[in-house]
This record gives structure tokens, C-alpha cells and sequence, in this order.
């Protein structure tokens, strides 16, 4: 008679593959139209804890990379797991879609045509191109599974949303915090235009190499105690000499007056003699730092040169002693800032000289006519005339030199005015500066990973004035009206507020299109024919550093309490994001806008490589979900240690895959085990049952720790090994044989069932965040008894797992460890087939001790017993406890295998009793 009717296998309808590929888009698709994000954000209203994610708008331009996919897989997994844990969520995407790049394809795109039109116009084109790519990356998003208020994202060009970043500006301007001054930027003089720094490209030019002897100032010459020592300079811009204004050093580093009378670095002694400025005889050596703050005299206008430091001075070449002209230079100007210096400029629109060259006597008298409305291109010859004998040595040299991407000429550094947020203003509340607002208002936010803290710390300790103005079209315009003669701004409040309104009605494009007397309340005191608007916009950095106080302040979105719970970016954002938003909110509130920052790497190939187009290694997250299905990129995201590099490649995807297989098939056996269990039996749990429990209680609490602290890879790290080698590896196997066999109200097998059930329903909630899809399939196969009245994934919660019991002896861990050893030996030596084969023999009073039934299930044999004299097939020890495997006397049961029949053939007491039943 076949038996294998009367055993109760497991069955359920949970397929055994994924098929990822094929199922995952509809029911995706049926989260993002069935509302999963309003009913997400409607479940736990009044929760003991509220949580929010503050979006960091990506760029409204191009698809979605592998880069993005990670950064909202992780905001997805940081949100459900805050869901899953029962707080009340929420979560409001959002683009950034102002800017530079957009407004590059639309000139592109217009050619010349873009003379004839107007700033609006453009502006609109922008704002369309925008919202295409905002509709695009939205689908593209939607479909990784990622749940959020896709209906109301926050979008950086809707008209109210530009009036929140205005008004962002008024309160900075009112506070004191903003400077108009002079910053050098790449200057086409051909296109009378700054250019940004994607606007220029690199070609070769031919420029003078001059070296140039300042006379040192009494002050220097004293304390180096020397008379008629020169400090030389080197420059590959003569014409810059004028705007002088310092001699920068290297830090702590040994520079030399040589017999000449000359100053040079020490380092670089050996490559000015082979130039033959020196014959290299030292006879005086000194520190760079004992002369910083004294000066030299500038030998074409005799002006003092302040002597400072800086760690720009590198010794790679020239003399050590760096020229230092702020008005035309990146470097220049930032040493500048520290040591207070003016931005000196004499350089007008078309790369000429102007009257600043005279007001400032900047060349000597006698020259300097000559020099006004010169173009600098063709001052060298002269500058270098009349530098006379300071001039020590001078050659001509090619180099890759900046040109202006659309007229192909050379281009200069010259400064300009500029918007900036003054950090080092003690206007803030107790006298302190912004810097210090936002130094001290990290102290209150928590990093993930923790060293975050003194990455941002030591940028902002660092950071130069914040330049916030943009010589573009495509932004929010610093719209302040300031007199024609006086070039003063208005920061009245009326005005201020009269501006926000138009824009909040009519967008920023009002500001192009409407005359200066709109912005004027009615009875306004001023007169509009004296008065001009600021033409620039806004930094893009200011927009999305805003999205704060427009997203979580201004009531226009549901999208969570302000400062919100987390901002979670790549680890490049603390230089960006990170960073304005603080200042921004710091300069407004004195607070931080978020209370955690979480940073993640960035992706790599499994070499560690970055991925490319030209290597070849570029894995799309489209292609990924293609081939292997999103929960795959899911589960690689959460496997991955996302503070550092997140390596990618089709072999690690093949790993994954594996590893999601065997997650699927350890909850498709729980499931197909307990189909025919009406209700959940705890009163007969036996060792085994309570066992395992424990092992569930410790692996499924730790977990649940760690991903409260972001922790996912640590997490699932514990939650697999226990589903692999506890839960799969030895309780599901030894349950076998009551779970198939045993009638169906024994309550051994109910007990086991019931484990089941309870690790089960643990274990979903826990991977719920990370596998949405596979749990959400899960509870739409699963028994009552495992799911209660949850209709899909986002019914669950993860409850604390409160089932503590006793470990087993380790006695027992230790000897099945050695007698499956044993096994594998008589195995492979064909001496046994099955362990049910073997009777277990001990003197083992703590193994004895148990119920033996218990035992012989942990062991899978047929019989376990005190010592006897059968012939032993192996032996072995555990301390004192002895062991013996006996061939079992009695004869297999054709039901269960197991050899407890006392004849050939004949069922065993046990199976005999439950087909009798
Ligand atoms: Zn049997």
C-alpha cells in the first residue's frame, strides 16, 4: 500500500518562483493607483511617534540612475521601517528644478533665436522642459516601488514655491546677513558675460613666465633683520600686477635670502639658479610664518604687499612667494577674505583697463595714462617695461589656458558683484555669527554614519561667505529694487512683502515682465524712476537649502512637522545640501532643520571602479528591474554597508537573486505547513518549540535594534543566519516528521505549527520594508492564521517578539553537531542511507533527562536510550557523556520511515494509531 496519501504534506498556492520580472510591475502598479501612500499616512494617525523624511529634490533633467535608485530605495526602506514599526509617516517627494543645465539645453535648443526673446520666454521653455523630465523620473521612481505622496511633490518652479524661497531671502536680507562685494568668476570679455565654470573649455595659449623682485617694506626687513632683501614673485599675468595686493607663503615652510639679496622657497632654490636668478648661496634661512602680516612694496605702483600664508602655495614650481591679486583670481580671493584685503579690480566689461588704474594708483603716474582703456591682453609688454629692473627674469611659455565657450577667446578672472550670506556677521541672537549658529546647531542632530558630524563640522568651520548670485536666467531672481544713484538696496517691508505676493500670484517671471512701479505698494514713499532692479538670480543651492521652510513650514504640503526627522543624502550633499539647508534654516530659526542625517556612498562595479559609459560597467536600475526584478535592487541596498562604496555587477545581482530565493522558500515552507491551522497553540510547546522561539526572540529583537538604527545590512545579516541555519538548517527539518506524519490535532504537531505561525508573523513585518512586494504576495496566499485580518502588506505592524524560554543544553548543540560529522562519514561510505537507520545510545544524564521524543527528533533517528551492548556503528564524546550510534533492531515503518515497527512491512505504533483515528 502507498502511504504517502495519508501524510500531511505541506500545500499552498505561494509560487515557488518570483518570477519578479513579469509580477512586479501590476502590483506595483496597484499600490501607487490604489492610494498605498495616503493609506500609509492615514494608518497610524496618532501614533506614539510621528516620522518624516525631508525629500532632497533630485535635478528635473534626464532619467534616473543607479545613484537615484539607491538614494529613494533607502529613503523607501528608512520610511516603512518606521511604518512597519507602527509611527505615523510621511513622506513628500520633490524636484529641484531650477538652474544651469536646464537652461543650457533650452539655449542649445534656441540657437541664435534666443536673442528675440524674452527672459519669460525662455523661462517658460525651462519650466516645460522641467516638468517633463519631473513626469518622466516621477514614473521612473513609482516603478522601484517606491511610496510617497507622488499626487503633491513639491516642485521648486510652482509659482508659491518660488515666493517661499523669495521670502527665505527677505528674512536673511532683514537679519543683516546679506553683503553685496566683489568675487572674481570667469569673465568672457568678448561676450561682456560671466561664465560658469561648465561654460569654459581648454585650449592651449602662449603667455609670459616673469619673475618679479618686491623690495620688503621696513616691517618685513626688520624682522627678518636684514636690509635690501627682495622678495621675488612669479606670474603668468603680468597684466594682473596692478591688483596686487599680497605676497601669499606656504605655511610653515623654509624659505631663504640668497647672497643676491633674493627671497625663495628653500625647496625651490635649485630650479631658479638653473634659471640663473641666483648662484643658490644661502645666507639667511626663515620660517614663512615670521613675516606673515609684514609687507613688501610693489615695485609698479609702490604700494605695500601684505605678506600672508596659505596652503594654495604649493612647491611644485615658481619661487614659493605667490603674487596675490584678489580681484582676479579664486585662491587670491579667498586668502584675501582672511586677511581682509580689498578685492581690487581695474578691469572693465570689455577686459580693459578703467579709471580704477588712476583713483587707486595702481601703476606708477607716469605710466599709468598710457594703461587706461588698454586691453590687459596687450598691457604685458608694457607692464613688464615698467617693472624695469624688478623684472629678473622673463620667457615665454605655451599652456592649456580657459576660453570662452561661445566666442573661443581667452577668458580672465575679474571680479564682479556679487550676493553673499555673510557666515562671520555677529548678528545673530547673542552677538554671534551664523557660523557659530550653525556650528553649535549640529551638536543637536545625530549622523548616520556618526563621523558625518565632523565632516559638516569642519566645512562650515571653513566655508567662505556663501555667494548666492547668479548672473542667469532660470532661478528665482534676487528681486530687491535699489536706487539708481546710490546702489542701495530696499529692504522695506512693504516692498519685500508686496514682491512675495506677486510672485506667489504670477510666479517669479513677474519680476522680467512687470515694470519697477508694480513692486511699489500703493502710497509707497518711494519713487519709481529712481529706482532699478537687482538683475541676478538666486544659487540653485538656495532653492533647494529653502525647501524646508517651503515643504514642512509653509502649510501647503502634508508632508510632516518641522525641523523633520531625517534627511538622507549621498555623502557629497554635506558639501551641498546638507550644508545650505542648515545655513539657511540657521540663519532663519538658529536651528538645524533636520534632527538625523544619514549619508550614503556612492555605486561602484564589483571592482570597485566607478561606473562609466566608457568602461562599460554601467548597471541602469531599469535594466536591473528587467532582468531580475526591483526587489533584488531592494534587497542589494539593504544588504549593502551603504556608508561606503555600494558595489554592483551582474555576479553580485546573481548572488542576490540566491539569496532572495532562499528567503522566498523558507516562508513558502512556513506557509505550506500551517494551511490547515485554524488558531495558534502555545500551552504544549515542547523543548524543541520553545527552543527555537528563543533563538526567533533574540535574532528577530536584535534585528528590529538594528534597523531602528539604520543598520539594514546588520539586520538582515541576523535574520538570515537565523533563517538559514536555525529555522532552516535544523527546527524546520527535525519538525518534519511531526509535521507530516503526526495526526492533525496532536498537539506536537500543533505546537510546531504554531512556532510557525509566530515566527512568521515576526519575521514579515521585519522584511516588509525592504521586500514590500514579496510580503505584500505573501499575505495575499497566506492562511488566516498567519495573517489575521490584514488584506495586504501595509496591514502588519512588527510587534516586539516576546517569547523568552530557556536555551537548550549546550550538550545537545554539541553532540548533533558531531553525530551529523559522523553521518556524513557513514553516508559516504554507504554504511547508511538515512539517519532514521540509527538508534542513539548515551549515559548522558542532562540529554536523558528530556522527553526522548523530543530527542530523537533533534537527532532524526528512530530510537534514542541509555547505554547498551548492540554493536556500535561510530561512537563519540561529549565531555563525560558518551555516545554510541546503533543500527536500529526494529523494522522501518512504510508510513514515517522510521524503524519503531516490530514487523516487516507493518505500520509503527505511532502511524498506526493516527490512520486508525
Ligand atoms: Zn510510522
Amino acid at each position: 500500500m502507498d502511504y504517502k496519501d495519508t501524510l500531511f504534506l505541506p500545500r499552498t498556492d505561494f509560487p515557488m518562483r518570483a518570477n519578479l520580472p513579469q509580477n512586479e510591475p501590476a502590483r506595483i502598479k496597484h499600490w501607487q493607483t490604489k492610494g498605498a501612500y495616503a493609506k500609509m499616512a492615514s494608518a497610524h494617525k496618532g501614533a506614539k511617534r510621528d516620522f518624516s523624511i525631508h525629500d532632497g529634490p533630485p535635478y528635473a533633467n534626464g532619467h534616473i540612475h543607479l545613484g537615484h535608485a539607491l538614494n529613494k530605495i533607502l529613503k523607501d526602506i528608512v520610511t516603512k521601517t518606521h511604518y512597519f514599526f507602527g509611527d505615523n509617516i510621511r513622506y513628500t517627494p520633490g524636484w529641484d528644478c531650477h538652474g544651469l543645465p536646464i537652461e543650457q539645453q533650452i539655449e542649445v535648443k534656441l540657437g541664435e533665436k534666443k536673442k528675440e526673446m524674452s527672459v519669460s520666454q525662455i523661462r517658460e521653455m525651462c519650466r516645460e522642459h522641467a516638468k517633463q523630465f519631473i513626469d518622466i523620473q516621477r514614473d521612473e521612481f513609482k516603478e522601484l516601488g517606491i511610496i510617497g505622496d507622488w499626487d503633491k511633490p513639491y516642485l521648486t518652479l510652482k509659482f508659491k514655491f518660488e515666493a517661499e524661497i523669495y521670502d527665505a531671502l527677505c528674512k536673511i536680507a532683514k537679519k543683516g546677513l546679506l553683503t553685496e562685494r566683489r568675487k572674481p568668476v570667469y569673465w568672457s570679455w568678448a561676450a561682456k558675460t560671466a561664465l560658469a565654470e561648465a561654460e569654459v573649455e581648454y585650449k592651449d595659449k602662449e603667455d609670459y613666465s616673469i619673475y618679479v623682485a618686491f623690495d620688503l617694506d621696513k616691517d618685513a626687513s626688520k624682522k627678518l633683520g636684514i636690509k635690501g632683501a627682495k622678495a621675488v614673485i612669479w606670474t603668468t599675468t603680468p597684466w594682473t600686477l596692478p591688483a596686487n595686493e599680497g605676497i601669499s607663503l606656504k605655511p610653515d615652510e623654509t624659505y631663504v635670502v640668497t647672497e643676491e639679496g633674493l627671497i625663495f622657497a628653500k625647496e625651490l632654490l635649485e630650479v631658479v639658479r638653473e634659471k640663473g636668478m641666483t648662484k643658490g648661496k644661502i645666507v639667511k634661512e626663515f620660517i614663512s610664518n615670521e613675516i606673515e602680516n609684514t609687507h613688501a612694496i610693489n615695485p609698479l605702483n609702490d604700494r605695500r604687499s601684505l605678506f600672508m600664508l596659505g596652503e594654495h602655495v604649493l612647491m611644485d614650481g615658481g619661487t614659493g612667494l605667490v603674487h596675490t591679486a584678489p580681484g582676479h583670481g579664486e585662491d587670491d580671493y579667498h586668502v584675501a577674505l582672511r586677511y581682509r584685503l580689498p578685492i581690487t579690480m581695474p578691469v572693465d566689461d570689455e577686459g580693459k583697463y578703467d579709471d580704477t588704474l588712476v583713483r587707486e594708483k595702481l601703476v606708477r603716474a607716469d605710466y599709468v595714462n598710457e594703461l587706461v582703456g588698454l586691453h590687459v591682453f596687450k598691457a604685458n609688454e608694457k607692464i613688464n617695461q615698467i617693472l624695469g629692473s624688478a623684472l629678473i627674469h622673463e620667457s615665454k611659455f605655451i599652456h592649456s589656458y580657459p576660453h570662452c565657450w561661445r566666442t573661443h577667446k581667452p577668458v580672465i578672472y575679474r571680479a564682479t558683484k556679487q550676493w553673499f550670506i555673510a557666515m562671520d556677521e555677529p548678528v545673530m541672537s547673542g552677538g554671534r555669527t551664523l557660523r557659530e549658529v550653525a556650528l553649535s546647531a549640529i551638536k543637536d542632530v545625530r549622523f548616520y554614519p556618526a563621523s558625518g558630524i565632523k565632516r559638516l563640522e569642519s566645512m562650515i568651520e571653513n566655508r567662505p561667505d556663501w555667494c548666492i548670485s547668479r548672473q542667469r536666467d532660470w532661478g528665482v531672481p534676487i528681486a530687491f529694487l535699489r536706487d539708481k544713484a546710490t546702489k542701495e538696496p530696499i529692504f522695506d517691508d512693504a516692498v519685500l512683502e508686496r514682491t512675495r505676493e506677486i510672485f506667489e500670484q504670477k510666479g517669479a517671471d513677474a519680476w522680467w515682465d512687470l515694470p519697477v512701479g508694480e513692486f511699489l505698494p500703493a502710497g509707497s514713499d518711494y519713487d519709481a524712476a529712481n529706482l532699478e532692479k537687482v538683475s541676478d538670480i538666486l544659487d540653485v543651492w538656495f532653492d533647494s537649502g529653502s525647501t524646508w521652510k517651503a515643504v514642512l513650514t509653509s502649510g501647503d504640503y502634508d508632508a510632516g512637522g518641522f525641523p523633520c526627522d531625517v534627511y538622507l543624502e549621498g555623502s557629497d550633499q554635506h558639501r551641498g545640501w546638507f550644508q545650505s539647508s542648515l545655513l539657511i534654516s540657521c540663519a532663519i530659526n538658529e536651528y538645524a532643520p533636520f534632527r538625523r542625517v544619514i549619508t550614503h556612498g556612492f555605486t561602484v562595479d564589483e571592482n570597485g571602479q566607478k561606473m562609466s559609459k566608457s568602461l562599460g560597467n554601467v548597471i541602469a536600475p531599469q535594466k536591473v528591474a528587467k532582468d531580475y526584478g526591483v526587489e533584488i535592487l531592494r534587497l542589494w541596498v539593504a544588504l549593502s554597508d551603504y556608508s561606503s562604496e555600494l558595489k554592483l555587477s551582474e555576479n553580485i545581482l546573481k548572488q542576490l537573486s540566491e539569496q532572495y530565493r532562499k528567503i522566498r522558500n523558507t516562508i513558502r515552507f512556513l506557509l505550506a505547513n500551517v494551511a490547515d491551522l485554524d488558531e495558534i497553540d502555545t500551552a504544549h510547546f515542547g523543548v524543541l518549540d520553545q527552543w527555537i522561539l528563543n533563538r526567533a526572540s533574540i535574532a528577530f529583537n536584535t534585528a528590529r535594534d538594528a534597523f531602528r538604527d539604520y543598520e539594514f545590512a546588520k539586520g538582515f545579516g541576523i535574520l538570515l543566519n537565523f533563517l538559514s541555519n536555525d529555522l532552516s538548517g535544523i527546527y524546520l527539518d527535525i519538525c518534519k516528521d511531526r509535521l507530516y506524519c503526526d495526526s492533525t490535532d496532536d498537539p506536537r504537531r500543533t505546537s510546531a505549527q504554531s512556532v510557525m505561525v509566530i515566527i512568521t508573523r515576526g519575521l514579515l513585518p521585519l522584511i516588509a520594508p525592504t521586500l514590500t512586494y514579496t510580503v505584500d504576495e505573501v499575505i495575499a496566499y497566506a492562511p488566516a492564521v498567519v495573517k489575521g485580518d490584514a488584506k495586504d502588506v501595509f496591514d502588519i505592524v512588527c510587534a516586539p517578539f516576546e517569547y523568552k524560554f530557556d536555551e537548550l543544553d549546550p550538550v545537545l548543540m554539541d553532540a548533533r553537531e558531531k553525530f551529523f560529522e559522523i553521518i556524513d562519514t557513514l553516508k559516504k561510505d554507504k554504511i547508511i542511507k538515512n539517519t532514521l537507520e540509527l538508534d542513539l545510545e548515551t549515559n548522558s544524564n542532562q540529554i536523558l533527562q528530556y522527553d526522548l521524543s523530543e530527542v530523537i527528533d533533534w537527532f532524526m533517528v528512530s530510537d534514542v536510550r541509555s547505554m547498551g551492548d548492540g554493536e556500535a556503528l561510530a561512537e563519540f564524546e561529549i565531555g563525560d557523556d558518551h555516545f554510541r550510534l546503533v543500527r536500529s533492531a526494529k523494522h522501518r515503518c512504510p508510513r514515517c520511515w522510521r524503524y519503531q515497527a516490530s514487523e516487516p512491512e507493518c505500520l509503527c505504533p505511532r502511524c498506526s494509531k493516527v490512520l486508525n483515528a
